[in-house]
């Protein structure tokens, strides 16, 4: 028997050729050293899910599953967007007793996964990664990103501040989000919904090291519009209204 709990971190990835050969080393260094520490089995695993990439995001995936006992993968036939890969990553890790879900270009701090598990183990079931400061955001992105949370929460879809889709989630919490019928994902805007008792991690959120951004402008506002009418029925009203 393998000591400790399993965890599986669910890694989206489209186009990531540039960062997968910085970003599976250093992952698989934290969990070696959660390993070491008996904190997890060590037949955890980084699950990564190929959005569609066009790059060589899966070639390398599948070299890398041959000689890094930790890594493992799925991949989409085409690209269906961030949030149907963290959805795609949740369902897909059943065995797992605790997720916690990163982006791949490293912005995310992989070190606070050690401190996220610890409260993990203290018993909570949702730890969210909340970054401590956007300075490392384009003007545009920090402000448009203002502007979309203050619109969701006038509109009451409850976030957390600076939380994106870095967190932690137990094994029942995972189980209670995907029972969750919603067709538009906008995880975030979800997992406050499902309860459960949870913390915040505090993080410096870094640069993108390599490549480019995944979510342009037109991506980014039909998320926003997805958290709002998944969640809210102000727009239903006002079409109403308007009526
Ligand atoms: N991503 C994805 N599908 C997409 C766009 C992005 O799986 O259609 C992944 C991407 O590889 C990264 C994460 O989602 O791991 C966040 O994307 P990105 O870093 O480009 O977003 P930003 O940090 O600029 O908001
Ligand atoms: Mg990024």
């Amino acid at each position: 028997m393998p000591i400790g709990k399993k965890l599986v971190v669910v890694i989206p990835a489209y186009n990531e050729e540039e960062m997968l050969p910085v970003t599976i080393p250093a992952m698989s260094e934290v969990l070696d050293r959660m390993v070491s520490a008996g904190k997890i089995s060590s037949s955890s695993k980084l699950l990564f899910v190929d959005d569609g990439s066009t790059d060589k995001t899966w070639p390398l995936i599948e070299q890398y599953r041959q000689i890094n006992a930790f890594v493992s993968g799925i991949s989409f036939s085409k690209n269906y967007g961030h949030q149907n890969a963290l959805l795609a990553g949740l369902k897909v890790s059943k065995d797992a007793d605790v997720v916690i879900t990163i982006d791949a270009d490293l912005q995310d701090d992989i070190n606070a996964m050690e401190e996220m598990l610890d409260r993990y183990l203290e018993g909570y079931d949702v730890v969210y990664g909340v970054r401590n400061s956007r300075e490392t955001d384009t003007f545009f992105k920090r402000n448009s990103a203002l502007f979309f949370y203050k619109l969701m929460d006038k509109m009451g879809t409850k976030t957390i501040q600076n939380h994106a889709d870095f967190r932690l989630m137990s094994r029942r919490s995972v189980d209670a989000l995907l029972e969750y019928p919603e067709r538009n994902v906008f995880l975030r805007g979800i997992v406050p919904q499902v309860g459960f008792k949870s913390i915040n991690v505090y993080y410096a959120r870094n640069e993108r090291q390599s490549g480019t951004s995944k979510y342009p402008l037109g991506k980014m506002i039909k998320f926003a519009l997805d958290g709002i009418t998944s969640f809210s029925t102000t727009p239903l009203r006002m079409i109403v209204w308007l009526g």
